[in-house]
This record gives structure tokens, sequence and C-alpha cells, in this order.
């Protein structure tokens, strides 16, 4: 039998509790857009790994309450891991000055966009860019570079005397925008706030440019010639509005 905490009530014997399935299935958003295979996916098919999983638990025969618990499938219940979970992020916002979760995380909002656009950075995967809404752009920024900074120290801490890092983030200006970026070889994660957007990309110019486009009147994929001449091409169906999320500024795609 397990023994499994209750966060209300603490450590008790399995059969009090009832098993919820697997967590962090989230139901989708529009349904009605779904086909089969889609519904089959998300009714039928979880995740079965030999290992570390998150489930649903509810105390039925206690407090009722419904949590989510974390289990070894081969050692099984791990009470002490949300604990040590919590205990290693506060130590870390402690060290790094930064609130992870309230500052960096809270401040993202829920709407996120992902496009490439030849236009911005050339074909495939270095002209990627993923968009969000941010709900609080300048904690968001203030947050990720004290943590940049964080994570520079710890790397120098780890290295000897008279070590530099071979890595550095740096921070340039364009068109009035800090874009930040990685200086490693071959790739440069790049990021910018503008605009009450987040912007990601592989190179401080594609994040540019990607943030310049998404300030600007061309904004919407309604005006992308790409889109427009394939939307002709389908017969113009009415219900492709769920492919521009109009709340954001840049979505496009013209794969
Ligand atoms: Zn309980």
């Amino acid at each position: 039998m397990l023994l499994i905490r209750c966060p209300y009530c603490g450590p008790r014997p399995e059969i009090e509790f009832a098993y919820g399935g697997e967590a962090h299935i989230a139901r989708p958003q529009s349904p009605a857009l779904l086909d089969d295979d889609q519904w089959a996916e998300f009714l039928f098919l979880r995740s079965n790994p030999k290992g570390v999983h998150c489930e649903r638990w509810r105390h039925l025969h206690g407090c009722a309450r419904f949590f989510n618990a974390i289990r070894d499938t081969l050692s099984d219940v791990q009470p002490q891991a949300a604990d040590q979970v919590n205990e290693m992020l506060k130590a870390l916002n402690q060290q790094s000055e930064v609130d992870i979760e309230k500052d960096l995380i809270g401040s993202l909002g829920d709407e996120w966009a992902y496009f490439t656009d030849p236009a911005i950075g050339g074909r495939g995967i270095a002209s990627l860019t993923v968009v969000n809404h941010l709900k609080d752009p300048a904690t968001f920024e203030r947050s990720m570079v004290k943590m940049q900074d964080f994570v520079l120290q710890q790397i120098e801490q780890q290295m000897g005397p008279g070590q530099k890092p071979q890595i550095h983030f740096q921070t340039v200006k364009i068109d009035g925008m800090n874009i930040h970026y990685l200086a490693v070889p071959l790739i440069s994660p790049s990021w910018v706030v503008h605009d009450g957007m987040l912007y990601v990309a592989g190179f401080p110019q594609v994040a540019a440019a990607a943030a310049r486009r998404g300030a600007s009147a061309e904004n919407s994929i309604r005006k992308n010639a790409a889109f427009v001449a394939m939307h002709e091409r389908l017969g113009r169906p009415a219900d492709y509005a769920q492919l521009s999320l109009p709340t954001l500024p840049v979505v496009w795609n013209t794969v």
C-alpha cells in the first residue's frame, strides 16, 4: 500500500484516496475544431513513463479535495519531491534576487505564437520567432536581465581562478530597442521586449526585425500576400480566424 501525503491533511494510507489520472492534461481551447484523431488523443492517449509521473489524486475519504502528486512509477510516491522543488526555488529566488514564479513566469502572458518569415530571417528554423503577449513587460525585462547576470556569475564561480567564461550575454541597440542575446558560436539566442510583446529568436537581427514588424501597421495575417493567395486557393474558407490569433501582432507563416 502507498502512503500518500495529502497537502491538506498530511500522510494517509492509499485506501483513503481515489486516483484521478495523469496531471496537466489541458482541455482543447476550441473543441469544435478538433478532428477524430485529436479527440482520441485528448481522451485516451496518456504517457506511461517508467520513472517520474505527475498525477491527480483525490482525498475522497478525507478532505475530498483534489491535488497533484509526483510519483516515481518504479519506487512509488515521493512525498518530499514537491517540498524539494519549493526549497530549491526559494534558494534560487534568494540568490538571484528574482522571484522566478512571480516576476519571471508571472509576467508572461497566456498568448503565444510562432512564425517563420523569409523576409525576416531567411527560410527554415533559423528564422523561427516566438512571440508572447506579456502581462507585465517592464517586470519581465528587468527580471530576465537580473537572471542573466546571476547565471553568468554562477558559471564564473564554477570556473578556476583567472578563467573567463566563453559565453556572454550582450545587449545591442537596434532601432531604439534593447536586443539581448547570448553570444555563442553558430546561433545567438536573442530576446527583446517591444510594445508589450516578447520576441525570442535565434539571432539578434531576426528578433529586431520581428519586433519592428510586429509594431508596424503591416502586422496582420490578412495583409500577408502569401496567406491571402493561399486563402483564395482554398476557396476562402470562413473558419481561418483560428489561424490569425487576432490579439497578437504578427502571425503568419509562408511555408
Ligand atoms: Zn486531505
